[in-house]
């Protein structure tokens, strides 16, 4: 007996055991010592994948899925829950790399958690919609650079490794897949207030079409010594970002 694919939790199961074996080698190149795998499913990528030489967990949200492995799989470690409320400080209590063929309904949420806890997760290899994977990896000055290409190139150099069609799964998504690795990079902390720089990125891409100047006035009065303010949010790299943070900042303490 089979997982009855349900909509809601965003469940394609993959069916190619080509596109299989190509994530998981992407996987096992990681050299991870601990692994989180997000939403097993079936246990496709998981049956390869637990019984190396690391610690491996499979995060399951569906009680049919959780159950299917269970009795498939009995060996596996596999988490009962949601990735989004468990308590990360279990999770990543140590060094962590994240797997999987996520839910693509909560991709950008599964960044988010990444990134707050980015310390300790020094990489990840994800199956994502094919859209989103390209907007993560796009650099300043294209228009579909966005708050997310923006935050994980700020802490994380990410690769596009491959697209995959909507036919490698059951049932088939609407849209085009890719797997994308994300490594963490040299930055550790950033020299500008960090949660000032994530609201500046917010709000400046929440009115994408705007000058900076107009969409982030409230935090910066007529200031007109800072060279970004006539520029668009599309334009400015992870640097300019920073540097648009410290010009914020200067300007508010005086
Ligand atoms: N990896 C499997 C399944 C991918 S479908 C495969 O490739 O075949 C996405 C999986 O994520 C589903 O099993 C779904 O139940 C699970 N899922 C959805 N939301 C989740 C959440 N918040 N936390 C953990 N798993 C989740």
């Amino acid at each position: 007996m089979s997982v009855r694919a349900k909509k809601k939790l965003g469940q394609h199961f993959l069916n190619d055991e080509n596109i299989v074996n190509k994530i998981v080698s992407a996987i096992l190149e990681l050299e991870a010592k601990k692994m989180i795998e997000i939403g097993p499913g079936m246990g496709i990528l998981s049956k390869d994948l637990y019984q190396k030489d690391f610690n491996f967990s499979a995060i399951e949200i569906d009680s049919e899925s959780v159950e299917y492995l269970a009795k498939n799989y009995p060996n596996m470690n596999v988490i009962s829950g949601d990735f989004l409320k468990l308590d990360a400080h279990k999770l990543f209590d140590e060094d962590t790399y994240i797997v999987g063929n996520f839910p693509y309904n909560i991709s950008s949420q599964i960044f988010f958690k990444m990134l707050k806890h980015r310390d300790h997760v020094p990489g990840l290899v994800g199956m994502i919609q094919k859209e989103v994977a390209e907007r993560i990896q796009e650099k300043a000055g294209t228009k579909t650079y966005g708050i997310l290409s923006v935050l994980l190139q700020t802490f994380y150099d990410v690769e596009y490794l491959f697209t995959v069609n909507e036919n490698a799964f059951t049932p088939p998504p609407k849209v085009k897949s890719a797997v994308i690795k994300l490594t963490r990079n040299n930055r550790k902390n950033l020299e500008c207030d960090e949660a000032l720089y994530f609201r500046l990125i917010k709000e400046s891409f929440g009115q994408r079409r705007k000058m900076l100047r107009a969409s982030l006035r409230q935090h910066i009065g007529n200031i007109t010594d800072c060279k970004f303010l006539t520029e668009r949010p599309e334009q400015l790299s992870v640097d300019d970002f920073i540097q648009l943070t410290l010009a914020v900042e200067k300007y508010q303490n005086k």
